[in-house]
């Protein structure tokens, strides 16, 4: 099956995978989830098309959703492609094969023997990351194991599992610990019962742990493709779900499950956090969440205006990609810092920015960051911003993006890094070093014009 998985290739965010409204030179655009789509074994896969020279070009063509790397999952079919029975089946065949070797019902009651037993027969295979019981050792008696699997271990999956770090499918980045307790005293501050975890497991799992403790009302409920986590968690505590596909792999039963979840019987009020893999694909993204937060209104009797509370979780450089689908949201200056991130983690001595912000649709006064971190409220703005964040007075608000104090530029009417100065060639503010070319395609990071992703100075940092 030539072709491909072109949306695969290049690192973070895919090179043109942009959307028709901002393709590159020779890229590819998504045009989303076609109601005939066929399917592999992440469910109904993209519809995507090459792109040049801003232009749609050539055949269209569906590629699985979930993976950017063909070597995780290859699947690919021209739109108008005739695909024969035999192969038909094949697929068939090849989706069933495909997936987990217990279902998450099996899972459940693996879990509740696996409690029963003493410490000393309590192992989890490090190499099939999975709970194993006595009967099963000697299948694995030649792969790294742990003993003793404490009740404090099954309570934090998180820590327990690898994190899957193939950058271009899962991309699992773990909340710092102070991050996610910020998270989490925010969510209870702001008067949350309820939590919509999409790909927020270290989040789900701080929750789920102090829910049995005496007055801790929140609950949480997490959506995920990592199926692992299946077998901590029972049905109404985690559903198997596609992200960029809306899909959820438990059927009906599951979605019925996520429906319950959202209906806000006797005032608990529900927010959905979630923080996607970074790697692009924004409007698939935006088209699921839309997806839940249409869920959420569905089951609101009163039929008002209101929007489910969302803290979707991304980098800074995103911004104008998110407030394009999402024009009632704002971006919050809080950096969320992350455990096993080489880049965003804040090390021993002195924090490191991370890039990482909190997009909300919550009024912006509302969302109090810590003061002790340096955070501070600007009475014009009418929200918390970073220490280096100064209040411009000639763009009337705070305007830095990464933390660091901007300059105003009066040739460009605006606030830019202070690593920029004004190239009267190019006619913006650029780094000094820059060098001056005219492109007219935009770049993918940050939509500006100049440069392409690759040497996007939104990305210097790196
Ligand atoms: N910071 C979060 C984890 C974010 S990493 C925390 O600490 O809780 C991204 C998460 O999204 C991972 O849990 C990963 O398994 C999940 N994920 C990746 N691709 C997904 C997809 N297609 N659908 C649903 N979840 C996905
Ligand atoms: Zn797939
Ligand atoms: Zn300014
Ligand atoms: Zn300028
Ligand atoms: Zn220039």
């Amino acid at each position: 099956e030539g072709g491909g998985n072109m949306a695969a290739s290049g690192e973070g965010a895919p090179e043109g995978l942009c959307g028709p409204e901002r393709q590159g030179a020779g890229g590819l655009a998504l045009l989303g989830l076609a109601p005939s789509a066929p399917s592999c074994p992440h469910g109904p896969a993209l519809l995507f098309v090459k792109t040049s020279q801003g232009k749609e070009e050539g055949r269209r063509f569906y590629a699985c959703s979930a993976c950017r790397d063909r070597k995780d999952c290859n699947f690919f079919q021209w739109e108008d492609e005739t695909v024969s029975e035999t192969r038909l089946a094949a697929r068939e065949e090849y989706n069933r094969n495909h997936q987990p070797p217990f279902t998450h019902r099996q899972n459940v009651e693996r879990y509740k023997n696996f409690v029963l037993l003493p410490l000393s027969k309590r192992r989890f295979c490090q190499q099939c990351q999975r709970l194993l019981l006595p009967a099963e050792w000697e299948k694995h008696s030649d792969h790294q194991f742990l003993c003793d699997i404490s009740t404090a271990q099954l309570k934090s999956p998180s820590q327990l599992l690898y994190p899957l770090e193939n950058k271009k499918t899962n991309a699992q980045y773990l909340f710092a610990g102070r991050s996610c307790q910020f998270l989490l005293d925010l969510i209870i501050d702001l008067g949350f019962r309820r939590v919509l975890s999409v790909g927020t497991p270290r989040l789900h799992e701080m929750i789920q742990s102090k829910a049995s403790q005496e007055d801790f009302r929140v609950r949480s409920l997490l959506l995920d493709i990592d199926f692992r986590y299946s077998q901590f968690y029972t049905e109404d505590e985690f559903c198997h779900y596609n992200m960029f596909n809306h899909y959820f792999f438990g059927g009906e039963a599951a979605r019925e499950t996520c429906r319950k979840f959202l209906y806000q019987g006797s005032g608990e009020r529900v927010i959905m956090v979630t923080d996607p893999p970074f790697g692009g694909l924004v409007e698939a993204l935006a088209s699921s969440f839309k997806k839940l937060m249409a869920m959420w209104k569905e089951t609101e009797k009163e039929g008002h205006n209101l929007e489910m509370p969302v803290f979707w979780i991304f980098p800074y450089f995103f911004e104008s990609r998110i407030l394009e689908f999402f024009p009632s949201f704002s971006m919050m200056d809080y950096q969320v810092d992350y455990d096993n991130h080489a880049l965003y983690k804040h090390g021993k001595t002195g924090r490191r920015q991370s890039p990482v912000r909190i997009f909300t649709n919550l009024t912006p006064s509302m969302i109090v960051l810590p003061v002790e971190e340096g955070y501070r409220f600007c009475a014009v703005c009418q929200r918390y911003v970073s220490s280096g964040n100064q209040h411009c007075e000639i763009c009337n608000s705070c305007t830095s993006k990464d933390g660091r104090r901007w300059k105003h530029c009066v040739l460009c009417k605006k606030c830019v890094k202070p690593s920029w100065f004004h190239c009267n060639n190019c006619n913006c503010c650029a780094l000094q070093n820059h060098t001056c070319e005219k492109t007219d395609a935009v770049c993918f990071v940050c939509g500006k014009a100049g440069h392409k992703r690759s040497t996007c100075p939104s990305l210097s940092h790196t």
